[in-house]
């Protein structure tokens, strides 16, 4: 077997799902939501299955869907894109790994920020890339200078972005995006940028796409997702969207993966990327009640939390709320238990782990939180008396 997945255990989000359904334990690790997605856009898709052709779709995606995520950008996030500029995938991560495979040659550098989206390391390591970990640390999480000066060098190819975060789920702000900006440029480096959140932020704040800061957009392969944007994160529906030239070089990779992409979903996500505005100020009013909700809830069981700009997640610090465990053996405890899973922060770092924050998620009904927030007022009283 090849030795970058024989040394990996089964990814976190799935053991913990994997627990929390043995032990019918309520869910708050894996990043699904369990309300606000768009019914028309499930019955569009149910309508394109039954009414439109079943069969392959061009290898870069449905021409509709092509031409709905240049305009979805263009409206939003004020980018001039053309459909050719597009490569739909099944879902970001193939859209990432479709990008790491086909820009990564053997022996280049890549920069990545720890703490890291599970799949970022083992699709570099696959490609050949030789990792170079920037480490954000809390509770700010900020990119600095210094950071990235230790970790660029003449060798860098590449560098894996992720904004808003996950894990952190920080939105980094316009300095940061300059200075990552100013670092690729000066290594002529390549930016994958997974920007799988940019409608699920909070406080009014507004995506900065990396491929708006100068001299980024002929050198960024942005990463989108249809499951994000409308909680149908089974879907598997996303996209990678680049410059011509580097676009067509992801789908040759795209083109060996899975190739295509099911029609029908595609033809719905089409239809739903051209919502009004208002439909996507609504969604996140909502994940932003239910992060609001979120908090309350554990901050009045004695949790002390770290902001949350974007993403469906808030991290709870077990040192500042007086648990002295580790976050692995919390999560453990609290899904085998206390009937609630969530995700130790520990998991997504390479090297020399954060171990006391733990990762919520929010994205839920209040009912789902109020039961998740009493599973973890017990874990609090068992690891007080422990
Ligand atoms: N993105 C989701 C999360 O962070 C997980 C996706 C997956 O399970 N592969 O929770």
């Amino acid at each position: 077997m090849n030795p970058v997945f024989a040394r990996l255990p089964t990814s976190i989000f799935e053991a913990m799902s994997m627990a929390a359904r043995e032990r019918t334990a309520v869910n708050l690790g894996q990043g699904f939501p369990d309300f606000g997605w768009p019914d028309d856009v499930v019955a569009k898709a149910a309508e394109a299955l039954t009414g439109a052709a079943s069969q392959y779709p061009p290898m870069r995606g449905l021409p509709e869907l092509r031409e709905a995520v240049a305009a979805h950008y263009g409206r939003h996030q004020g980018l001039a894109l053309d459909a050719e500029q597009v490569i739909v995938t099944s879902g970001a991560t193939e859209a990432i790994a479709a990008s790491l495979l086909a820009l990564i040659a053997p022996g280049d550098e890549v920069v990545l920020f720890q703490p890291l989206y599970d799949a970022y390391l083992p699709l570099v390591l696959r490609a050949g890339g030789v990792p170079r970990l920037v480490r954000l640390t809390p509770p700010g999480w900020r990119i600095t200078e210094d950071a990235l000066a230790a970790a660029f060098s003449p060798n860098t190819r590449l560098v894996v972005f992720n904004n808003p975060h996950n894990p952190t789920a920080r939105a980094f702000d316009e300095t940061e995006l300059a200075l990552l900006a100013r670092f690729c440029v000066d290594h002529d480096a390549i930016a994958v940028s997974d920007e799988v959140w940019e409608h699920v932020m909070f406080d009014g704040l507004v995506h900065l796409p990396l491929s708006a800061m100068p001299g980024m957009a002929e050198r960024t392969v942005k990463i989108g997702s249809a499951g994000k944007i409308f909680s149908l994160t089974g879907w598997k529906v996303g996209w990678a969207v680049a410059a011509p030239d580097l676009a067509a070089q992801v789908a040759r990779a795209h083109q060996f993966v899975t190739f295509t992409t099911p029609p029908n979903l595609q033809a719905a996500a089409a239809y739903g990327l051209g919502k009004e505005h208002d439909y996507f100020t609504a969604m996140r009013a909502r994940f932003q009640e239910a992060r609001d909700v979120l908090q309350a809830a554990v901050e009045g069981e004695g949790y002390k939390v770290l902001p949350a700009e974007g993403t469906y997640f808030l991290n709870v610090d077990l040192a500042a709320s007086g648990i002295a465990a580790d976050d692995m053996s919390f999560c453990t405890r609290a899904v085998e238990q206390c009937g609630v899973a969530a995700i130790p922060l520990s998991a997504f770092y390479a090297e020399a782990p954060v171990t006391n924050v733990v990762r919520l998620c929010f994205a839920k009904r209040p009912e789902t939180i109020e039961q998740g927030v009493a599973g973890l007022a017990t874990a609090r009283i068992l690891f007080e008396k422990a």
